[in-house]
């Protein structure tokens, strides 16, 4: 059993059983085919948007384009600094964007606030040529400490990026998780809040490979697809993404994975935190949890040959923690994750 992560698990049923279908007949290449075609429709449908919309195969790639689209390589690009940009893309943002300057802010549970913004956008003077020229605001929803930014939240710093003259774009790669948690509609939790440009998840959510990229203002998309044709992310059999999504999203089968995703993390928080010494980091809002494990705990875990992720202790109180006091560990549930599963792994925890 490992737990380390929601890309762990392989896809859904009926994802696969939609790519092998996507299979059998003649299509358009390049994302012109039917099943690609359908999917946008259905996106737009599902976030009440007129969004133009691209399909790429990672969400390294997708945040990268996106950025890229609406930055210059001498903007400043501002994100928390714990972010998926920042710390785990192996500088694909700076490539992508020819060099744009990522700017990681600090903020309590993994989550940037207005205050926090604005004073590292007052680090940069606007059309002051030494200063890189803020450009872009990235979030992540969920957070990368497993934490959600309310919808109110997401408003207030969405509409400040604007007043600064910020776009905002949204690192959705678990975005399913967030909705599902926080009970908004797809639409209140984006666009309406303020989003310019979402990278939707569905990968860790129970597709194979598959992430969009939805600018909701179709003229932020202007010659897009060149971007992305150029960094070699168009699929020439472009249905694999398209037959993905749109199973993805048929009859909420995406909201369904995501929920069940975050029940079984409610389960598994709940039950470890009743056990002496553990102790969580922050709270568990989707479906990652970040608890320090005694050593008694980690040996047990360990003997049984149940895996976790182990995780830096930046950001946490467990910073000058002795390591052979225990560990901190990411434990993330997924669409595939099963009450048995839990159960088993909170018996030999406990
Ligand atoms: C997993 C993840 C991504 C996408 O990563 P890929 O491995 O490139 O698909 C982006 N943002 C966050 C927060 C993630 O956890």
């Amino acid at each position: 059993m490992n737990l380390g992560s929601d890309n762990l698990a392989g896809a859904s049923p009926k994802i696969m059983a939609a790519l092998a279908l996507a299979a059998q007949d003649t299509q358009n290449p390049y994302g012109q085919d039917d099943l690609s075609i359908a999917a946008r429709a259905a996106l737009n449908r599902v976030f009440e948007a007129r969004a133009e919309i691209f399909f790429v195969a990672t969400g390294t790639a997708a945040n990268a384009l996106a950025l890229a689209q609406i930055s210059k390589p001498w903007s400043a690009i501002f994100c928390h600094a714990t972010a998926h940009i920042n710390e785990a893309e192996a500088g694909a943002p700076e490539s992508l964007t020819g060099g744009a300057k990522i700017v990681g802010i600090e903020g309590a549970d993994g989550k940037i606030n207005v205050a926090g913004l604005k004073a590292a956008a007052g680090r940069f003077r606007k059309g002051w040529q030494p200063h890189v020229q803020p450009a872009a605001l990235s979030l992540s929803q969920v957070t990368e400490c497993g934490t959600l930014y309310q919808q109110g939240e997401l408003a207030a710093l969405c509409a400040f990026a604007h007043e600064q003259g910020l776009k905002v774009h949204l690192d959705g790669a678990r975005f399913a998780n967030a909705l599902v948690a926080l009970g908004c509609t797809p639409a209140e939790l984006s666009w309406k809040a303020g989003v310019d440009v979402l990278c939707l998840g569905a990968t860790k959510d129970g597709a194979m490979a598959c992430e969009a990229i939805m600018f909701f203002n179709p003229a932020h998309a202007a010659e897009f697809t060149w971007r992305v044709k150029r960094a070699g992310h168009v699929l020439s059999k472009g249905r694999l993404l398209g037959a993905q999504m749109l199973a993805w999203l048929d009859q909420d089968h995406w909201l369904d994975l995501a929920r069940h995703a975050n029940a079984m993390a409610a389960h598994l928080q709940q039950g470890l935190c009743e056990i002496a010494g553990v102790e969580r980091a922050w709270p568990v809002e989707a479906n990652e949890i970040f608890v320090w494990l005694p050593a008694a705990v980690q040996q047990r875990l360990r003997a049984a040959g149940i895996t976790y992720a182990s995780w830096p202790t930046l950001g946490t109180g467990f910073t000058d923690r002795p390591p052979h006091e225990g560990v901190f560990a990411r434990f993330v549930t997924s669409f595939a994750t099963t009450p048995d599963m839990i159960k088993t792994l909170l018996r030999v925890a406990k």
